[in-house]
């Protein structure tokens, strides 16, 4: 009987799986990815500049200094900066119930910025960049995993929906937050609705952004204008705006010239008119947890393994760390000439992330209640602490240091 096809398979050409597959691509695995969606390997040197909003990709990430060492690492930075990507080297955060405000500067951490903020599109097409030219890489795409074969000793069998079958002795998913491979491998996950929805559209503003990121936390949820580079002279921003399903309805039915006005105006103008707006976008959020991301020959990554709320940011950052460990892991145990399926590699990878995602996710749901909560007595103690927290300074540098995933 011959063997696995592969060493092995990732499923899922999103960031998460990509930056996986570049991660292992010089390893001498032998790797298939599959992504149901056609798979653009042909890299981001040619984007067209961006005339107007509807240029940018209106999904976005915040990429923290500690994702962008991993970007490094892959070598897909070069890349990035040379398309159009916007450092942000402050903050503002401020509670619209009160007065309660932070204000982050990354000089108070000695740190040039806080971040990247980068369009999904640009961070994908660099990770995938010449992928198909490597070797050890095998692309399918398009292509949707449509089951799994569990039964055999030591490898995983993967079909795809056009009725062809691969095997590998360990398969990733990285399919994302409503993962097929987690279903069919019977991953438990523990989730709850947030009852908010993200809208999502880029819009371009009187007033430049001065490299500085805004959240704005309303008792519907926080609306978060991100900067993105000016092109001629414009300004332009990336909005998700979190709110409760019935207000997210509203915003999402609302004509362009009553949305941006809404807009502008949920900001207190600080960047002045909302002065065009692409077409807005909606994802309901859902808090999502895999309680266990390993099996023998099957791991979870990024989205798949974990969602959490966008409003600090923090979800493909910890998907990168993810790859990053995972990886790690894989290139020790085929240094030493084990197998990638194996149960305690695996475990190792598990115990090295599912304590900092967890964290994270009950971080991102306390802020989340806490800037929810209308009654006087906790909007004065919240106001109260951003103030203290504000000024607190050795507490607040740690905070930093924290959401830039550096110690
Ligand atoms: C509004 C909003 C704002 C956000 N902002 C930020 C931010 O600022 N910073 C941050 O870090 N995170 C942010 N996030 C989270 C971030 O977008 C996600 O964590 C990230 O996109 C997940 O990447 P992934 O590769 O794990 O999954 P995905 O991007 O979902 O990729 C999964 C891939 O798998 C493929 N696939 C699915 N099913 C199959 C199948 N059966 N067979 C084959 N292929 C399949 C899909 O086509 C897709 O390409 C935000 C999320 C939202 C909703």
């Amino acid at each position: 009987m011959s063997g696995p096809d592969y060493d092995v398979i990732v499923v899922g050409g999103g960031i998460a799986g990509a930056a996986l597959a570049r991660a292992l691509e010089d390893s001498g695995l032998r790797l298939a990815l599959v992504e149901a969606r056609a798979l653009d390997t042909g890299g981001i040197d040619h984007v067209p500049t961006a005339t107007g909003v509807g240029d940018f990709d209106p999904r976005v990430s915040a990429i923290t200094p500690a994702s962008q060492r991993l970007l490094e690492s892959l070598g897909a930075w070069e890349a990035l900066v040379a398309s159009r990507i916007c450092p942000y080297r402050s903050m503002a955060v401020w509670d619209a119930d009160g007065t309660g405000h932070i204000d982050f500067q990354a000089a108070e951490v000695d740190a040039p910025h806080l971040g990247h903020i980068i369009e999904n599109r640009l961070l994908a097409g660099a990770l995938l960049a010449g992928l198909d030219r490597q070797s050890g890489i095998t692309l399918i795409s398009p292509a949707r995993v449509a089951d799994l074969d569990l039964a055999r000793e030591g490898e995983v069998v993967v079909e795809l929906e056009d009725g062809s079958a691969l095997s590998a002795p360990l398969v990733v998913g990285a399919d994302g937050a409503l993962s097929r491979l987690r279903e069919l491998a019977g991953f438990l996950t523990r989730e709850w609705d947030y009852g908010h929805s993200a809208l999502v559209t880029t819009v371009c503003t009187e007033r430049p952004h001065e490299a500085c990121a805004y959240q704005r936390f309303l008792a519907t949820g926080p609306l978060a204008f991100l900067p993105l580079p000016d092109i001629d002279g414009r300004h332009y921003c990336s909005i998700v705006w979190s709110a409760e399903t019935g207000r997210a309805e509203q915003l999402l039915a609302l004509d362009d010239e009553a949305f941006r006005s809404e807009l502008g105006a949920a900001l207190e103008h600080r960047l002045g008119e909302v002065l065009d707006s692409s077409p807005r976008l909606s994802f309901p959020l859902r808090q999502r947890h895999a309680t266990d991301y390993v099996k023998p020959g099957l791991a979870l990554v990024g989205d798949a393994a974990h969602t959490i709320h966008p409003l600090a940011g923090q979800g493909i950052n910890l998907g990168l760390q993810d790859v990053a460990a995972l990886s790690d892991e894989l290139l020790t145990a085929a240094g030493r000439g084990g197998s990638p399926g194996e149960i305690d590699v695996l475990l190792r990878y598990q115990r090295r992330r599912k304590g900092e995602n967890l964290v994270m996710m009950a971080a991102m749901d306390g802020f989340k209640r806490l800037f929810g909560e209308r009654r006087l007595p906790v909007r004065w103690l919240r106001n109260t602490g951003m103030h203290w927290v504000d000024r607190s300074g050795p507490l607040k540098q740690q905070l930093m240091r924290h959401a830039m995933g550096v110690r």
